[in-house]
């Protein structure tokens, strides 16, 4: 059991995980953990459903997202916790986004056209089960398909950045999309520093001092794909910046080498003293850092 402990980045069928919001949240319950964190991509989408499912059972559901800003040479995500989901400006601005991807995912359909592959939008909205599409569905209907022999396979060939099929989507700047996650009151951190591409604690350091500057409240610095070095690493940084530290598996549920949620691939142990200084952070001004 996961007495007291916590998972926050979390998804669900909402954006590319496998379990419904309440699926999701009633998981957590029967493993034993104390509070989790929704931060589906780019929605907002799954938070009512999650939170409401943890009122009903009894069990601590923070509303959460996880936006894609843009960025290079690698990928740079950004989580935001304790959201206000009804706000005004926090709705707009991911309305942009789902319009961005909807008109993004018929383009990727077409590559795969081109490139002899008979997929039809139709058959990914199906794996999608309803909520935001995604490349990892994409993934699922070469999988089904029998194109490719694994998840993996699908994005090495097709699907990851500079791949045949690869189509690029709009995103927010780390400044608009830390303005809005402040703005809706949410703690914004940087999920999975690793994925930025960037090389050397000093490089690292500079990214995280402009981020800091722009709104950035935390780094994600436990993380199943991190290594202990790159633990180290992220826990000094947030320290010397007063950042908080936080965690999680990114458990989607799919093909994720059996990481399981709350554990990760095991070695994750994450303490509700976490969730108590993301609450702390919420009400320290930005200023104050
Ligand atoms: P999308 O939101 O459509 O750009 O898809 C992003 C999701 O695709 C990420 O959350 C990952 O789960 C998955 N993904 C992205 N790149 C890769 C990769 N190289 N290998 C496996 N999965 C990936
Ligand atoms: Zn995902
Ligand atoms: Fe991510
Ligand atoms: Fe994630």
């Amino acid at each position: 059991m996961l007495m007291g402990y916590v998972d926050l980045h979390l998804h669900t069928t909402a954006s590319d995980g496998v379990l419904s919001p309440s699926g999701v949240v009633r998981y957590a319950k029967a493993k034993g953990l104390q509070a989790i964190a929704i931060t589906d991509h780019d929605t907002i989408e799954g938070c009512e459903e999650g939170l409401s499912e943890g009122e009903r059972i009894g069990f601590e559901v923070i509303p959460g997202i996880e936006i894609s800003a843009d960025y290079s040479p690698g990928s740079m995500h950004i989580l935001g916790f304790f959201l206000d989901i009804h706000h005004p400006l926090l709705n707009e601005r991911l309305e942009y986004l789902q319009k961005a991807r909807a008109e993004r995912n018929p383009k990727m359909v077409a590559r795969l056209n081109q490139l002899g592959i008979e997929v039809t939008y139709e058959e990914v909205l199906k794996v999608s089960g309803g909520g935001q599409v995604g490349r990892p569905h994409f993934a699922n209907v070469l999988l089904e398909k029998k194109v490719v022999r694994s998840f993996q396979e699908a994005f090495d060939r097709f699907l990851k950045k500079g791949a045949p099929a690869y189509v690029d989507k709009f995103r927010f700047t780390s400044k608009e999309a830390l303005h809005f996650i402040n703005e809706a009151g949410g703690v914004a951190v940087l999920a999975h520093p690793n994925t930025l591409g960037v090389k050397g604690y000093s490089e690292l350091e500079k990214v995280i001092v402009r981020l800091a500057d722009e709104g950035l409240k935390g780094i994600e610095v436990y993380y199943p794909e991190h290594s202990a070095a790159e633990v180290a690493e992220y826990k000094t940084l947030a320290d010397r910046y007063s950042l908080v530290s936080t965690g999680g598996t990114d458990y989607h549920g799919i093909d994720k080498n059996e990481l399981d949620i709350g554990v990760g691939r095991g070695e994750m142990k994450l303490p509700y003293s976490i969730v108590e200084e993301i609450k702390a952070a919420q009400n320290r001004p930005l200023s104050e850092r």
